[in-house]
């Protein structure tokens, strides 16, 4: 057991976006000293990109129940309540947070839960309309909307007006224990040299998720690749940390994420530009079909951020190979020119803005272009090689048509709402590549009621706790918004019952 020590603090929070921030100042509240160590060279992980708002709800037990649907059996019935309870204490626990530099809170009556599902009309969203005199970070530009900026502030100025302090570039490598197994801190690294930690009450992992790890990818995912929109930090730390000292795992398929797309020259995945709620009178302009040429999916199911890459996971034994991934959106010159078919992050260094016409992706050839249908075909097989000449001119065709007819009755065997069919009639014709994207993963350590990290045999590991996207309550169906919903929920669950951890002499 380790026994010298670089620095000493009552509550060690590794990782600095939204959750360890809220973590941090709650640990704080309840009389504890508290340290953040971050990877990144500034806070804000995956928070910083959220484009939407907390969720929070009106009436726990109405929580409880949709939850409880919306879970099917995959959480326990004591951390679905406390979960439900803390989403009825959002609002003012947010609006306590907010007091710290004036921020104007937006209450959101409309968003209602993704699934129908009883207790749906419970749910409502907070959003950070304003924070005054704030314009945005230097080092970050926004994306969506300033939501997940303005969260980002609103967290730092929560650690920072309690004189928190944030240590960052400092890499947490492991954690420490004690000869029985209780967590006594942990070693980070900074400027090439190790930090020892000692966290005499406790230490909560707020890692966020493994977006960016391939091999963690490619072993808890079963479709391959999927790509990732994710910061670069996210490489699961927070995981294989806490499976070091005997954590058990749980939701670690879940993603939420989308198809979308992936060029070699940049880093991050782009996604489509339907996020957030399904509108059904919203029109989108394409279809997407397999390999092969032949449609599968609804292409705007009831969350389309969280359903759609699901559809796209099958292997087939006998072709070998994943006959989904790539798929290919296929549109026409009515949809060309309607609207932009991605939306890509601001991330430094990482920047693109894609053309409103599409027609800058033409010219690069992410987008490919052909004067009929068949022509399209043979033009995937030819530029595409990931198609592997697989698609079928004819198939594609009969998918087209067979699309056209559907628009015709508005109606789809894949359930697209008739209210976004568009018909695929005017050429050119286009087509793009789409991948499974992840815009965060769900899995990580299970953790029970208080947020302490369970062992597979259902045992609290002494003074070690786990918050937001990092093993996250949602492993079955994703509510949207409750990502960020749950920082807070999670953070201040976290916070309150570190600092009753007993101090270690
Ligand atoms: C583009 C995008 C849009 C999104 N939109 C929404 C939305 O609208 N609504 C919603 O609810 N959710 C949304 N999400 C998901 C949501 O933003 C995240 O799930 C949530 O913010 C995660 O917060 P967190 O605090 O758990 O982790 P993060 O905010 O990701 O923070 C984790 C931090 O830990 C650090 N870290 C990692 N490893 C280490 C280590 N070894 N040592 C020290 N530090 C480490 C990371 O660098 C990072 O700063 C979106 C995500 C993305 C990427």
């Amino acid at each position: 057991m380790r026994t010298t020590w670089d620095l000493e603090t009552d509550v060690l929070v590794i990782g600095y976006g939204l959750a360890g921030g809220v973590a941090a100042s709650i640990a704080h509240d309840g009389g504890s000293d508290v340290l953040i160590l971050e990877k990144n060279e500034y806070p804000g992980g995956c928070s910083i990109f959220a484009g939407g708002s907390a969720k929070c709800v009106e009436d726990a037990e109405a929580a409880r129940e949709y939850l409880t649907v919306l879970s099917a059996g995959r959480v326990d019935d004591e951390v679905i309540s406390a979960f439900a309870q803390a989403l009825a204490e959002n609002e003012d626990f947010i609006r306590q947070l907010a007091q710290v530099n004036g921020a104007e809170l937006k209450r959101i009556p409309n968003t209602q839960g993704s699934y129908p599902y009883p207790g749906r009309e419970t749910w409502y969203s907070l959003r950070i309309a304003k924070i005054p005199g704030f314009e945005g970070f230097p080092w970050m530009r926004c994306f969506l909307s300033p939501a997940g900026v303005n969260l980002i502030k609103l967290a730092m100025d929560n650690v920072e007006s309690r004189g928190i302090p944030a240590m960052l570039s400092t890499p947490v490598r492991r954690l420490e224990t004690d000869d029985s197994g209780v967590v006594i801190g942990a070693v980070a690294e900074k400027e090439g040299r190790e930090l020892a930690v000692r966290a005499r009450q406790a230490v909560v992992l707020a890692t966020g998720g493994f977006e960016q790890s391939e091999w963690m990818r490619k072993q808890y995912l079963q479709g391959m690749p999927f790509f990732s929109m994710a910061p670069l930090t996210h490489t699961g730390d927070g995981i294989m940390m806490s499976q070091k000292v005997g954590a058990a795992l749980w939701h670690m398929w879940l993603v939420h994420g989308s198809y979308g797309f992936k060029f070699p020259e940049y880093q991050l995945a782009f996604r489509h530009p339907f996020s957030g709620y399904r509108n059904p009178k919203r029109k989108m302009s394409w279809i997407v079909v397999d390999k092969m040429g032949s449609r599968y999916m609804n292409e705007y199911p009831p969350a389309p951020q969280d359903l759609p890459h699901r559809a796209m996971e099958i292997f087939d034994p006998d072709l070998p190979g994943y006959p989904r991934i790539p798929s290919l959106m296929i549109f026409d010159e009515v949809g060309r020119k309607r609207e932009a078919i991605a939306q890509p992050l601001a991330f430094p260094g990482y920047e693109y803005n894609w053309s409103e016409d599409n027609s800058a992706e033409i010219e690069r050839g992410w987008i490919i272009k052909a004067n009929s249908i068949a022509e399209l075909a043979d033009a995937i097989k030819e530029r595409f090689p990931e198609n592997e000449g697989r698609m079928d001119a004819e198939q594609l065709e009969a998918s087209v048509r067979e699309w056209n007819m559907c628009v015709e009755t508005g109606k789809d065997r894949f359930n697209r709402p008739p209210g976004s069919m568009m018909a695929l009639a005017t050429p050119p014709y286009y087509a793009a590549q789409v991948w499974p994207i992840i815009t965060n993963t769900q899995g990580g350590p299970v953790h029970n009621a208080k947020q302490q990290v369970m062992d597979p045999f259902g045992q609290p590991i002494p003074r070690l706790y786990a918050v937001g996207e990092l093993g996250s309550f949602f492993g079955h169906l994703y509510q949207l918004g409750g990502n960020i919903g749950e920082c807070f929920t999670s953070g201040k669950i976290a916070g309150q019952n570190a600092a009753k951890e007993t101090r270690l002499p």
